[in-house]
């Protein structure tokens, strides 16, 4: 007799939570409906005063025996999932996101086809010093089969006092060096005024990691024809690098490369903290090619080449590493750009490791 009571009982309950959880999932669908006409009215989804209003409504009709508090404490969870939902909806909406373009985005860089499958590499100075500097480290790449040169024409330091790069002579030099040895130039633009100069000089434009965040020449970027490479900022989480990239793309220029190089942590070992699962977060979040600068993220010559082993076997499209004819006296990043006979043994034992093809 008992038995059968509970039974019965239980069974009313099950039927219950089926109610709730149909009811949860119906209103779920209109709370998406209405993230949609949000977005397109451009009205922001949180509302306070909205909620604070449902919250009024459901204490006014609650009859127990819930505790009004409980209640509230309920809702104010279904509130969360709601909203969290509308950014779920959002994120997968990006133009950046691989639910919107399943297949890899390959940037075309003279030839070299970044995200194709294969490791590309960007090597040179930290900065353009001189056109013999730059020449030697050209020469030096070109001998090793690779293709892409960097350099900063335009330095972002931290400092104002400190060398701030050659300007737009800089990048005059980078381009002779480049043509003498039929390389392609990566180099950072600072400032959304000099992008269009550098379209003579640069084959892809690099927004730096203090950079990430500026929307202006984000926008700017966007709207020029040419490939662009984006770090990740000193201190952005993923989705703010994605959320970046988005500003380029949502312009009109879709042949970015993502760059993991480090982000800032309490760890002292390192001059950053080099994010590795980054690369498969990226891999997997978005249709972009991901590179890893194992400078800039280790600023250790000595892991240099063990993290761009690890960069590869996780599925990086490419790593970065500076390489200065005299480190010792460079003007940047003394202490972690490779000379020219460190950079060939870095270059020869990542050709020796296991299944690299490139
Ligand atoms: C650079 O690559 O020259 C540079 C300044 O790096 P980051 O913006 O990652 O600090
Ligand atoms: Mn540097």
């Amino acid at each position: 007799m008992m038995t059968t009571e509970l039974e019965q009982l239980r069974t009313e309950i099950d039927e219950i939570s089926l109610k709730i959880l149909d009811l949860l999932n119906e209103r779920g669908t209109l709370v998406q409906q209405i993230g949609k006409l949000k977005e397109t009215q451009g009205v922001k989804r949180f509302d306070p005063i909205r909620e604070r209003k449902l919250l009024d409504l459901i204490a006014e009709h609650n009859d127990g025996p819930f505790e009004t508090s409980t209640i509230h404490h309920i809702f104010k969870k279904i509130f969360q999932a709601s909203l969290e939902l509308q950014e779920d909806d959002n994120r997968k909406a990006l133009l950046v996101s691989r639910k919107k373009k399943p297949e890899d985005t390959i940037v075309n860089v003279k030839g070299e086809r970044i995200g194709d499958g294969q490791t590309h590499f960007v090597a040179g100075p930290c900065a353009v010093e001189s056109y013999e500097q730059v020449r030697q480290v050209a020469q030096a790449i070109s001998q090793q089969g690779l293709t892409l040169l960097r350099g900063g024409a335009y330095k972002p330091r931290t400092s104002p006092y400190d060398f701030q790069g050659l300007g737009f002579e800089g990048l005059q030099i980078l381009r002779k060096a480049a043509d003498e040895f039929n390389l392609a130039v990566v180099s950072e633009i600072l400032n959304p005024n000099d992008l269009e100069t550098a379209l003579d000089y640069v084959d892809v434009i690099q927004i730096g990691a203090r950079n990430m965040q500026n929307f202006d020449l984000l926008k700017a970027a966007g709207q020029v024809r040419k490939p662009i490479l984006l770090k990740r900022g000193l201190s952005a989480t993923i989705e703010e690098f994605m959320y970046a990239a988005e500003y380029i793309l949502a312009q009109g220029n879709s042949e970015i490369i993502l760059c993991e190089r480090g982000i800032r942590t309490y760890e002292k070992a390192t001059r950053n903290t080099l994010d590795i699962s980054a690369v498969p977060i990226l891999k997997k979040e978005t249709h972009l090619p991901v590179m890893v600068d194992v400078t800039h993220s280790t600023g250790r010559k000595d892991l240099l080449l063990p993290c761009a082993k690890a960069a590869i076997a996780i599925g990086a499209d490419g790593v970065m590493a500076e390489v200065h004819p005299d480190p010792a006296v460079a003007l940047s990043d003394s202490a972690q750009q490779m000379n020219i006979p460190e950079f060939n043994e870095f270059m020869s034992a990542l050709k020796k490791s296991a299944a690299l093809a490139f």
